[in-house]
């Protein structure tokens, strides 16, 4: 039985990560500050741990009965941690401090012990934010192809850790023999995601304002609401994150959905499922950069794998799942 080791296990992908790997029969470790949000963790184990702490590294990533030599090390580690929100906590420059050191503690601790304790295969979780504002200034012709992140300008501080730490990692392949895969996510959402008090992104964002709406209310929607964007439902994620596992691709390569929309069409989308008559009011707001879009040609070189559903589809289900977090907050 293969082990797996899921670092961010409580958060939004490292707990979906969690569900597909016992699905494919392994044995799971999960480690986070906290339990997942939404329903009962699938790990075999789950370890409350601060994972900036070097000690707390060094213990999770031993696996059980593994000898301090490596033998019977975890077969895959995926690195999922990070202090991370969407553009109200990652934009406005208040949490700057907080994202760049607590998210680079936890690289520094997990490059360190996995190479010591030789685990067989480690997964980074960069993003799609380490790519230059200036290939992004155009909405309608971003440019997100992976050889175009240097010169580097990313748009966010966050941006930057995660640019760093593609780049700690890859030095540990070279250096010390470190077997990784990393690629950038480009904005995955679904199901059991942050969907009020901040930390959430758009789409969950946009679907609980409109379920909340009634009709002939406004919808508050940051910026012009021209600025254009790709996501990617979680499931597509997960087999996108495990073919390339599975592969001998190293990366960094984009792993995100290439339909992209504006703003402004995403919440008419929404409207549309919602079925209410409601209208769009563009008002001040952390916006980011004006265009982004994966671009998924290295993967399908590389892996030969392409998203299999249309955008609405994933927003259908995820705005049927924030309906029903409202309605029992309600109860
Ligand atoms: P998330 O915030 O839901 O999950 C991250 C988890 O890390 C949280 O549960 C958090 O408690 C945990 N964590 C933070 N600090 C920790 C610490 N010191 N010790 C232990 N656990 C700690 O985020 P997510 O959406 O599941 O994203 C997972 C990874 O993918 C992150 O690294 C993120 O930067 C990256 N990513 C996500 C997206 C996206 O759209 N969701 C896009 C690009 C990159």
């Amino acid at each position: 039985m293969k082990k797996a080791l899921i670092l961010g296990a409580g958060g939004f992908i490292g707990s979906h990560m969690v569900k597909r790997l016992k699905k494919e029969g392994y044995w799971v470790r999960g480690v986070d500050l906290k339990y997942p949000e939404f329903g009962k963790t699938e790990a075999d184990e789950f370890v409350i741990g601060d994972l900036r702490n070097p000690l707390v590294v060094k213990e999770v990533i031993l696996a059980p009965n593994q000898n301090e030599l490596g033998k019977g090390s975890f077969d895959e580690v995926y690195q999922f941690a990070a202090d991370m929100g969407g553009a109200g906590y990652v934009f406005t420059g208040d949490n700057d401090a907080n994202i760049m050191h607590n998210s680079a503690m936890i690289n520094l601790n997990v490059a360190e012990w996995a190479v010591k304790y030789k685990i067989k295969l480690l997964f980074y979780s960069s993003s799609a934010c380490i790519y230059p504002k200036y290939n992004q200034m155009d909405p309608n012709n971003p440019k997100l192809s992976e050889d175009s992140a240097y010169p580097a300008a990313p748009d966010s501080e966050y941006g930057w850790e995660k640019l760093f730490s593609e780049r700690l990692y890859l030095t540990f392949l070279k250096n010390l023999g470190l077997n990784i895969r990393i690629s950038r996510f480009h904005n995955i959402f679904g199901p059991e995601g942050t969907w009020e008090g901040g930390k959430e992104k758009a789409p969950a964002a946009l679907c609980r304002k409109v379920i909340e709406a009634q009709d002939g209310d406004f919808i508050d929607v940051w910026g012009d609401g021209k600025q254009t964007r790709s996501f990617l439902y979680i499931d597509e994620c997960l087999e996108a994150v495990l073919r390339l596992m599975d592969s001998d691709f190293i990366g960094p390569v984009n792993i995100g959905s290439e339909e992209m929309i504006s703003i402004n069409n995403l919440v008419r989308m929404i409207i549309g499922i919602s079925g209410k008559n409601l209208k769009i009011k563009n008002i001040k707001g952390p916006e980011g950069v004006r265009g982004r879009n994966s671009d998924n040609k290295l993967y399908r070189e590389k892996i030969g794998w392409e998203v299999s559903q249309p955008l609405k589809v994933g927003i259908e289900k995820t705005y049927q799942w924030i309906e029903e977090q409202v309605k029992s907050r309600k109860n």
